[in-house]
């Protein structure tokens, strides 16, 4: 497959060393609940592993909760409690809103605040190859100590300087050199022992750490939103390839922005619906097929019209899944017509026509559409009656590709066993031909989001 990496600007063959791929993303500041431009990059980083994985590869993947930083610090500080209560909190609700996105757990989900001494270790390493230097308990990184520093967002130290916004700060030797330790500011903030005096670690530094203590020193993937790239990911080169000499990542993979109102969706501009908010009106799966409508490095613009457009092309995908599985029950086992073995080949070339798309830096627009054709393929083709062959080539297809996404749920996971019981109610109510009863039930039944059809072959549910 193919990924546009950041580092060389060009989409690069992804090569794969014994089977087993590393990527680490960086994950929220856990002092708010996620936004829906948050979602899109985990939305990302779970399509990525999904299809490394279907392609047959193993998959180590990092992901981290930033658990200490000045925002947490304030926040705690306004409600009156502990930075760790804060994080607990912010981090459950992280797993509860993944959940609803259908983003499955990482591999691995380590903290900054427990990765403390491996942060000192590897900013004493810095400071012992000339590469930081100590300042009134504060410890920065010398950015021009790294030829290569720039090499990500293709900047030198020059450009950087006339156009990027930096803080001034008299301690630091040159304005784009970065902290790596932040001394205690007042008595009462969260701060850890260190060579250099009591303090915590910067942004950058625990990324470093994280990434060399749960995945080793050279990793494959490295992915974030596009406004990690500077200074965040430009800072995660420079001090762990100053650390090890060796090269730290070697594809780099940045998302597209969610705008509202074509500007990127903030916490800092105000202009953001968290993942809770939407939650209130849609089901979060309706989000996650907005999320994968575009290919994810292009801009994405949010509107609530977006989401119930993409909850109707849902539907039709959940429609079709429970007509397949109808189709299934009533399927004879007979060799194909020709018509089926025609569909069979569609069927195949759906699939690959999902596997290109993917394979092309994961261009899940086309992989959708591409969904959609064998769902036409197989509603022209496909009666009751129909060849148990062909209709079971098409649910396997279908469940291959929509499983790829995280689409559309298994039917044992969505139906309930209450609804189950309901229709075996009902059945019983049409046998003893108790019409009342059968009709109060299929009310029931739609109240809570099915439609029941009596057909030849018996009751035909499906959700609304
Ligand atoms: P934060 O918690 O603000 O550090 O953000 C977590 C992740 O969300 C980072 O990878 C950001 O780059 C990403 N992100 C933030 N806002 C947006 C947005 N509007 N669109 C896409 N990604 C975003
Ligand atoms: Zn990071």
């Amino acid at each position: 497959m193919r990924l546009f990496n950041t580092l060389t600007r060009q989409k690069e063959e992804l090569t794969v060393r014994d089977g087993r791929v590393r990527m680490y993303a960086c994950g929220p500041t856990v002092y708010n609940y996620i936004h829906i431009g948050n979602a899109r990059c985990f939305v990302l980083f779970d399509l990525l592993r999904r299809y490394l994985e279907y392609r047959g590869n193993e998959v180590v993947f990092v992901q981290n909760f930033t658990d200490v930083d000045d925002k947490m610090i304030a926040k705690a500080k306004a409600e009156g409690c502990t930075v760790p209560e804060i994080a607990a909190r912010y981090i459950d609700a992280y797993f509860t809103d993944a959940q609803g996105l259908g983003v499955r757990p990482a591999t691995v989900h380590p903290r900054a605040t427990e990765n403390i001494p491996e942060i000192i270790e590897i900013v004493q390493t810095l400071i012992d190859k000339g590469h930081a230097y100590e300042s009134n308990g504060n410890v920065y990184f010398a950015a021009g100590s790294f030829p290569h520093y720039g090499c990500l967002s293709h900047y030198n130290l020059d450009e950087l300087e006339a156009g990027a916004r930096i803080d001034v700060n008299d301690e630091k030797r040159h304005p784009f050199d970065f902290a790596l330790w932040k001394a205690k500011k007042e008595e009462g903030e969260i701060s850890w022992p260190s060579p250099w005096g009591e303090g915590r670690p910067g942004w950058h530094i625990e990324c470093s750490a994280m990434v060399r203590k749960y995945l080793g020193t050279d990793i494959d993937i490295h992915c974030g939103g596009q406004d990690l790239t500077f200074p965040h990911h430009e800072n995660e080169i420079a001090q762990s390839e100053g650390a090890t000499g060796k090269t730290f990542v070697r594809y780099w993979m940045h998302n597209g922005f969610l705008n509202i109102d074509n500007q990127k969706m903030s916490k800092s501009l105000g202009n953001f619906f968290t993942v809770r908010d939407i939650r209130e009106k849609y089901d979060l799966e309706a989000v996650r097929m907005f999320l994968l409508s575009a290919q994810y490095r292009s801009p994405l613009n949010f509107s609530q019209e977006q989401i119930a457009q993409a909850k109707a092309a849902l539907d039709r995908m959940y429609t079709a899944r429970d007509n397949f599985e109808f189709l299934k029950q009533g399927a004879q086992e007979r060799a194909m017509n020709a018509e089926e073995a025609r569909l069979v080949e569609d069927t195949k070339a759906c699939m690959k026509r999902f596997d290109d798309a993917m394979d092309d830096d994961l261009n899940t627009a086309d992989a959708i559409g591409a969904i959609f054709e064998l769902i036409k393929h197989a509603n022209v083709t496909l009666k009751p009656g129909c060849a148990k062959e062909a209709v079971e080539a098409v649910i396997a297809t279908f469940k291959e590709m929509t499983g790829v996404l995280g689409l559309v749920k298994e039917k044992e996971e969505e139906k309930n066993a209450e609804v189950d019981a309901l229709v075996e109610a009902r059945a019983q109510a049409r046998k003893e031909k108790n019409w009342k009863e059968s009709d109060r039930i299929r009310d029931q039944l739609k109240e809570m989001g099915y439609v029941v059809e009596d057909t030849a072959q018996g009751q035909k549910v499906r959700r609304i």
